[in-house]
Protein backbone atom coordinates (compact mmCIF):
# COMPACT_ATOMS: atom_id res chain seq x y z
CA UNK A 1 0.00 0.00 0.00
CA UNK A 2 0.92 3.73 -0.62
CA UNK A 3 0.97 6.36 2.11
CA UNK A 4 -1.58 8.89 1.65
CA UNK A 5 0.29 11.72 1.75
CA UNK A 6 4.10 12.63 2.26
CA UNK A 7 4.45 15.41 5.15
CA UNK A 8 7.52 16.84 2.99
CA UNK A 9 6.07 17.09 -0.31
CA UNK A 10 5.03 20.43 -1.89
CA UNK A 11 1.82 19.18 -3.47
CA UNK A 12 0.53 17.26 -0.53
CA UNK A 13 0.95 20.45 1.33
CA UNK A 14 -0.75 22.73 -1.52
CA UNK A 15 -3.43 19.77 -1.22
CA UNK A 16 -3.86 20.36 2.16
CA UNK A 17 -3.94 24.30 2.31
CA UNK A 18 -0.57 24.22 4.48
CA UNK A 19 0.93 26.18 1.16
CA UNK A 20 -0.84 28.73 -0.72
CA UNK A 21 -2.00 28.39 -4.46
CA UNK A 22 -4.41 29.68 -6.67
CA UNK A 23 -6.76 27.00 -6.90
CA UNK A 24 -8.75 26.02 -10.51
CA UNK A 25 -10.73 22.74 -9.56
CA UNK A 26 -11.06 20.50 -6.10
CA UNK A 27 -13.13 17.40 -5.63
CA UNK A 28 -13.09 14.30 -3.50
CA UNK A 29 -9.96 12.64 -5.51
CA UNK A 30 -8.77 15.59 -7.86
CA UNK A 31 -7.02 19.28 -7.20
CA UNK A 32 -6.17 21.82 -9.87
CA UNK A 33 -3.98 25.04 -9.18
CA UNK A 34 -2.35 27.35 -11.03
CA UNK A 35 1.32 27.16 -12.09
CA UNK A 36 3.82 29.15 -10.28
CA UNK A 37 6.13 29.83 -13.49
CA UNK A 38 3.62 29.66 -15.69
CA UNK A 39 5.26 29.01 -19.36
CA UNK A 40 1.92 29.90 -21.73
CA UNK A 41 -1.66 31.99 -21.06
CA UNK A 42 -2.79 29.19 -19.46
CA UNK A 43 -0.72 26.94 -17.53
CA UNK A 44 -2.09 24.86 -14.57
CA UNK A 45 -1.36 21.56 -13.14
CA UNK A 46 -3.91 18.61 -12.44
CA UNK A 47 -2.92 16.21 -9.57
CA UNK A 48 -4.11 13.02 -7.42
CA UNK A 49 -4.92 14.49 -3.67
CA UNK A 50 -3.09 11.20 -3.15
CA UNK A 51 0.44 10.75 -3.10
CA UNK A 52 1.59 9.10 -6.27
CA UNK A 53 5.09 9.73 -6.75
CA UNK A 54 5.10 10.03 -10.88
CA UNK A 55 3.32 8.01 -13.53
CA UNK A 56 5.96 5.53 -12.73
CA UNK A 57 3.80 3.98 -9.72
CA UNK A 58 0.58 4.18 -11.32
CA UNK A 59 -1.19 0.25 -10.94
CA UNK A 60 -4.51 -0.79 -11.88
CA UNK A 61 -6.26 0.98 -8.77
CA UNK A 62 -5.46 4.70 -10.46
CA UNK A 63 -7.45 3.30 -13.86
CA UNK A 64 -10.53 5.57 -12.79
CA UNK A 65 -8.51 8.57 -11.34
CA UNK A 66 -6.57 9.21 -14.23
CA UNK A 67 -9.42 8.51 -16.52
CA UNK A 68 -10.95 11.07 -14.43
CA UNK A 69 -8.30 13.62 -14.77
CA UNK A 70 -7.84 13.46 -18.47
CA UNK A 71 -11.47 13.47 -19.16
CA UNK A 72 -11.38 16.78 -16.13
CA UNK A 73 -8.60 18.31 -18.67
CA UNK A 74 -10.48 19.26 -21.58
CA UNK A 75 -13.23 21.07 -19.65
CA UNK A 76 -10.98 22.98 -17.03
CA UNK A 77 -8.82 23.86 -20.23
CA UNK A 78 -12.09 26.15 -21.33
CA UNK A 79 -12.97 27.29 -17.86
CA UNK A 80 -9.45 28.85 -18.11
CA UNK A 81 -9.19 30.55 -21.19
CA UNK A 82 -7.76 27.81 -23.79
CA UNK A 83 -9.17 28.69 -27.17
CA UNK A 84 -11.75 25.87 -28.83
CA UNK A 85 -10.53 23.03 -30.70
CA UNK A 86 -9.20 22.62 -33.72
CA UNK A 87 -7.92 26.37 -33.55
CA UNK A 88 -7.33 26.51 -30.32
CA UNK A 89 -6.65 23.66 -27.97
CA UNK A 90 -4.10 22.70 -25.16
CA UNK A 91 -1.33 20.63 -24.43
CA UNK A 92 -0.88 18.06 -21.55
CA UNK A 93 2.62 16.98 -20.56
CA UNK A 94 3.12 14.25 -17.31
CA UNK A 95 6.91 14.84 -17.26
CA UNK A 96 8.29 11.51 -15.21
CA UNK A 97 11.08 10.85 -13.62
CA UNK A 98 14.90 12.39 -14.49
CA UNK A 99 15.06 11.56 -17.90
CA UNK A 100 11.48 13.72 -17.64
CA UNK A 101 12.72 16.35 -16.40
CA UNK A 102 10.22 15.76 -13.32
CA UNK A 103 11.23 18.67 -10.80
CA UNK A 104 8.31 17.82 -8.30
CA UNK A 105 7.37 13.93 -7.25
CA UNK A 106 4.09 14.16 -6.88
CA UNK A 107 2.20 12.85 -10.06
CA UNK A 108 0.88 16.29 -11.39
CA UNK A 109 -0.78 16.63 -15.42
CA UNK A 110 0.56 20.22 -17.21
CA UNK A 111 -1.93 21.55 -18.94
CA UNK A 112 -1.09 24.86 -21.58
CA UNK A 113 -2.76 26.95 -23.29
CA UNK A 114 -4.10 30.18 -25.48
CA UNK A 115 -2.62 31.96 -27.99
CA UNK A 116 1.13 31.50 -28.72
CA UNK A 117 4.03 32.59 -28.70
CA UNK A 118 4.80 30.42 -25.44
CA UNK A 119 7.76 31.12 -23.26
CA UNK A 120 8.84 27.28 -24.11
CA UNK A 121 7.20 24.81 -26.30
P1 LIG B 1 7.82 19.30 -13.24
O1 LIG B 1 9.12 19.71 -13.86
O2 LIG B 1 6.86 18.68 -14.21
O3 LIG B 1 8.03 18.48 -11.98
O4 LIG B 1 7.13 20.67 -12.87
C1 LIG B 1 6.85 21.11 -11.59
C2 LIG B 1 6.04 22.36 -11.76
O5 LIG B 1 5.56 22.76 -10.49
C3 LIG B 1 6.84 23.55 -12.32
O6 LIG B 1 6.21 24.00 -13.53
C4 LIG B 1 6.75 24.59 -11.21
O7 LIG B 1 6.64 25.90 -11.69
C5 LIG B 1 5.52 24.15 -10.44
N1 LIG B 1 5.50 24.53 -9.04
C6 LIG B 1 6.49 24.33 -8.12
N2 LIG B 1 6.12 24.83 -6.93
C7 LIG B 1 4.87 25.33 -7.09
C8 LIG B 1 3.94 25.99 -6.22
N3 LIG B 1 4.22 26.22 -4.93
N4 LIG B 1 2.76 26.39 -6.73
C9 LIG B 1 2.47 26.18 -8.03
N5 LIG B 1 3.29 25.56 -8.89
C10 LIG B 1 4.47 25.15 -8.44
ZN1 LIG C 1 2.52 14.57 -2.46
Amino acid sequence: MHEQHDPNCIFCKIIAGQIPSKKVYEDERIFAFHDINPWAPVHFLMVPKVHVPSMAQLAPEHEVLMGRIMVLAPRLAMEQGCRPYPEGGFRVVCNTGQDGGQEVHHLHVHVFGGPRPWARG
